[in-house]
């Protein structure tokens, strides 16, 4: 199936097209150099740029591919979670666009999208497929027996995501805006053994597919403070290391642990902190050593864009998913049990 995918659940406008498997299109607008100076993203700035880049951004992606619209099988868009009023620009775009077509409507889950968009990179998602899914929003391990209608929380964040630990972490050493991106670079020169930052929720009688960031975002922040106070500088890249290094030790730790306990024999690691260069070489180095094949998406992928909507569109097509009805609502909160919205007059789905 062609289908054509619309993303603006935070600060980018996505729009990509795929056939299948294959990437046709990738456009992307970002507004996130206008939120830097504000240390986050502003939700109304968000929702104002998504609508001015929308139209352009459609038709960049529709030129790339070098298809014609009337050739698409359907129209997918992030129908949640998200920032409400950031979704509703997608989600009424894609509603105008598709039913100007004469297509169908698919409203997907973001979450859902972060894992499916590795079947543009690395084929079919086996069954069940053991996910990782690391945002700026969301922590969680993931069983999903199909990613079209059947998605299992093993365990998430019981307080900070991942991604908003690297980005407050880097709030505290005054590098910027998103976070992850500053801190993997300035790890490259530290030592991430410089520092013992705790490992949250990895004693014998937690959770075990739980995780915890909070209290080493404290901890980091405490180190750092109570080097300032003695009048000593920071070491930038040290702190960056060792607290990358907490971060991606226990990500790797539990969800290794997660597949030997569910006899599943791969991994798939999806949200934009899987861009993360250590995450990835850790992986890498301790799935080889347990014999599990990892699957992680190219970095581009793996940070919001419009291809990973396309990608579980084109799934929900090709298995036969009940469209979104014309008054598909934004679900600030979609659930990530619910990989789609599918419409009531088609019946609930299987
Ligand atoms: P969600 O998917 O939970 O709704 P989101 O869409 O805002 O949240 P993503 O775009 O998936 O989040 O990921 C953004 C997050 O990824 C930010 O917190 C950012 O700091 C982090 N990130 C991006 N690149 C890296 C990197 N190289 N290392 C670590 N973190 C990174
Ligand atoms: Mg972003
Ligand atoms: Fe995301």
């Amino acid at each position: 199936p062609l289908v054509l995918g619309i993303e603006t659940s935070c600060d980018e406008t996505g729009v990509g097209i795929v056939r299948g498997h294959t990437l046709l299109a990738d456009a992307i607008a970002s507004s996130v150099d206008t939120h830097a100076r504000f240390g986050g993203v502003v939700p109304e700035i968000a929702s104002r740029a998504h609508l001015e880049a929308m139209v352009p951004t459609i038709q960049r992606a529709l030129k790339e591919a070098g298809i014609a619209a009337s050739d698409l099988d359907g129209v997918a868009v992030t129908a949640g979670p998200g920032l409400a009023g950031a979704l509703l620009v997608g989600v009424s775009a894609a509603k105008a666009y598709a039913y100007a077509l004469g297509k169908p409507l698919y409203g997907v889950n973001h979450l859902a999208s972060h894992i499916c968009v590795d079947q543009l990179e690395h084929g079919a998602l086996p069954e069940p497929t053991m996910a990782l899914l690391v945002s700026g929003g969301h922590s969680s391990l993931l069983l999903a027996p199909d990613i079209t209608s059947d998605v299992r929380p093993l365990g998430s964040t019981i307080d900070d995501a991942a991604g908003e630990a690297f980005d407050k972490v880097a709030r505290v050493l005054h590098l910027g805006f998103p976070g992850g991106p500053v801190i993997d670079r300035y790890a490259k020169e530290g030592d991430p053994a410089a520092i013992a930052f705790p490992r949250g929720l990895t004693g014998p009688r937690d959770a075990p597919y739980d995780f915890s960031f909070s209290g080493l975002k404290t901890a980091v922040a405490r180190w750092i403070e109570a080097r300032r106070k003695a009048g000593e500088e920071v070491p930038v890249a040290d702190v960056s290391a060792s607290f990358q290094e907490a971060v991606t030790d226990v990500l790797t730790r539990k969800a290794i642990r997660a597949c030997k306990d569910e006899g599943v024999d791969h991994l798939m690691i999806g949200g934009g902190v899987a861009a993360n260069s250590r995450l990835r070489a850790m992986a890498e180095e301790r799935c080889a050593a347990a014999g599990i094949t990892l699957r992680v998406p190219r970095p581009k992928l793996c940070t919001d864009n419009g291809a990973m909507v396309a990608a579980l569109g084109t799934e929900m097509v090709a298995r036969n998913r009940a469209p979104s009805d014309w008054d598909l609502p934004a679900d600030s909160s979609l659930p990530v049990t619910e990989p789609h919205v599918p419409g009531e007059a088609h019946g609930p789905h299987s």
